[in-house]
């Protein structure tokens, strides 16, 4: 166990690196946060600084040399970023769960190979593939690339009729898949966590609203069968375990509802603390960053109970301008990032509600 004094080093300076370095705090850990952004929100509040490169060697060894453990809160830290970081310092979650992650690919296969489903899909490497891919899957099917997605960037859906080469170039050209749409009635996610010890604790599985492919709305529990959110948890656990993850995770997955039978699909692992968790920061009795940062340091895991039904709303882009107001209202629990720029899209802050 990391005896309070220690130091987090913690990769990536967004809104995630804040929440996890004023959790830390709160326990007595040091944040260093490493990023290249010197505007990032987490610079605000962490005891040490790095403002560099992810590919600057010297900077990262330094920083590594600095810390008592490295963490990230962004799933694309580059494979050779975490090589030379665990060559002096433990990085958790390991590494091999970053690679499991940041390709579409590998992570439909992972989860698969654990006998777990998820939408059919179909590798497309290049856009010879496609017309083939579409033969399998039909024209009903959404184009991903492989890497570097998030907030509905990086994916197309086709359409009836639509060029297909275009579809592909309009990606970018890169390496993708194809997958079926999933009839959904709800999409939900599992936040949890895994300790040093192997020990594993989830949340109440939440119900998640997308806008514009953006998280708009997380309401925890969601209105799901209790086999349902047992079968989910279960999902994550056999996850994480197989990954022999350390820290927290969330699995993001599809319900789909047939002849009034609720089943479940994975949609996406995140490697790291994930905004359907931002909800635990006032509605469990340990938010998802203190129990991330318990995690990464050896501490036994915090309960993971709710203290009720929660609502979680993000505040994004201008959405913002509204804080007065929230700050006034009774029962809201406001959360702003200290971005400096407003701009459309971009997430500021987020409120939540015990209702
Ligand atoms: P992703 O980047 O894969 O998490 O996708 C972002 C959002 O797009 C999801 O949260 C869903 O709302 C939607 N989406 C992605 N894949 C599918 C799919 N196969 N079927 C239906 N909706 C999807």
């Amino acid at each position: 166990m990391l005896p309070p004094g220690a130091t987090i080093g913690i990769l990536g300076g967004g809104q995630l690196a804040r929440m996890l370095a004023l959790a830390g705090a709160r326990l007595g850990l040091k944040a260093h946060v490493f990023s290249p952004f010197p505007d990032d929100p987490a610079f605000d509040v962490c005891a040490a600084r790095t403002r560099a490169e992810f590919n600057d060697e010297a900077a990262l060894a330094a920083f590594a040399e600095s810390v008592d453990v490295v963490t990230y809160e962004f799933e694309n830290v580059p494979a050779r970023t975490a090589q030379v970081l665990e060559a002096h310092r433990p990085v958790r979650p390991n590494p091999r769960a970053l690679a499991l992650t940041q390709d579409r690919l590998i992570e439909k296969e992972f989860v698969q190979s654990l006998g777990i489903a998820t939408a059919d899909f179909v590798a497309v490497d290049n856009a010879g593939a496609l017309p083939r891919a579409v033969a399998r899957l039909g024209r009903n099917s959404i184009l991903k690339t492989r890497r570097f997605g998030y907030d509905g960037k990086g994916q197309t859906q086709l359409r009836d009729g639509g060029d297909l080469a275009v579809a592909f170039r309009t990606l970018g050209g890169a390496p993708c898949i194809l997958e079926s749409v999933v009839p959904f009635a709800k999409e939900v996610s599992v936040v949890a966590a895994r300790g040093l010890d192997g020990e594993f604790r989830a949340y109440d599985v939440c119900e998640n609203l997308h806008e514009q492919h953006i998280l708009a709305w997380t309401i925890a529990p969601a209105e799901i069968a209790d086999a349902t959110a047992s079968a989910a948890i279960d999902i994550a656990r056999r996850i994480a375990e197989a990954a022999q993850y350390v820290g927290v995770i969330a699995v993001e997955m599809f319900v789909v509802v047939d002849e009034g039978r609720e089943t479940l699909l994975v949609n996406e692992i995140a490697p790291r603390v994930h905004n359907s968790g931002h909800w635990t920061l006032d509605g469990a009795l340990t938010s998802q960053f203190e129990q991330h940062m318990r995690a990464i340091a050896g501490w036994p895991l915090g309960s993971t109970r709710s203290r009720g039904r929660v609502e979680m709303r993000n505040l994004i882009g201008d959405e913002v301008n509204a804080w007065p107001e929230l700050a006034r209202e009774d029962g809201v629990c406001l959360h702003l990032y200290g971005k400096k720029e407003t701009r459309p899209g971009r997430k500021m802050g987020h409120v939540t509600r015990i209702l």
